[in-house]
């Protein structure tokens, strides 16, 4: 299916939010990533000079667009779910936020949104915890119950505020342990015993 739009939730996790000396919101913040910023390759290359960090999250594909789909109808307008990186050059996303700035250009480089294979939604498969290794050290773990807005009141949020449209990817937000990438490190995502993906971080300049 092509991918048409990027949208991505922030903050979506209480512990996070923490971590970032943010507040939980009452309301899903949303925000967008380039579909050129999109990759399934195993190599993720770091841009020169940046300093990216790694955002693990569950991400939704919409498989039948809508407009003000219901919460209790939203899981039938998604046809998959992967576990993606949300790749984010962080202190250019605080230079931004320090300006009160769009940080677009924090989310949107070439392979920030790194993406596994999708499967088919099956949500006793999905509930078990997704985690995230660097190095064989883990770093990142989640599950869809800690969301401070599950996926279907995301749906149902972003929808009834503009259209959406199959194929349009929702990255649904990262748990605590985000940090830096550094060039040679060999990542695994995993969910529940099941290795989701594998990906080795290369620097541009080498
Ligand atoms: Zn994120």
């Amino acid at each position: 299916m092509k991918i048409t739009n990027i949208y991505a939730v922030g903050r979506n996790y209480a512990a996070h939010a923490q971590e970032m000396g943010n507040k939980v919101l009452e309301e899903p913040i949303f925000f967008q990533k380039s579909s050129a910023s999109l990759s399934d390759d195993s190599v993720i290359t770091l841009p020169r000079g940046r300093e990216i960090h790694h955002e693990l999250e569950i991400v939704t594909s919409i498989g039948k667009g809508g407009n003000n789909i219901q919460v209790d109808d939203a899981w039938t307008h998604v046809d998959g779910l992967c576990l993606g990186l949300d790749l984010t050059d962080r202190p250019l996303q605080h230079k931004f936020k320090e300006g009160r700035l769009p940080w677009f250009l924090a989310k949107s480089f070439p392979g920030s949104a790194v993406i596994t294979q999708f499967d088919p939604l099956d949500l006793n498969v999905w509930s078990r915890d997704f985690w995230l290794t660097i190095n064989d050290m883990e770093v990142q773990r989640g599950n869809m119950d800690q969301m401070v807005f599950d996926i279907p009141a995301l749906i149902a949020y972003l929808s009834a505020r503009l259209p959406l449209t199959a194929g349009d990817l929702i990255y649904t937000g990262t748990p605590s342990g985000v940090g830096l990438l550094e060039s040679g490190d060999e990542m695994i995502l995993g969910l529940g015993e099941e290795i989701k993906g594998k990906f080795r971080v290369k620097s541009a300049d080498k």
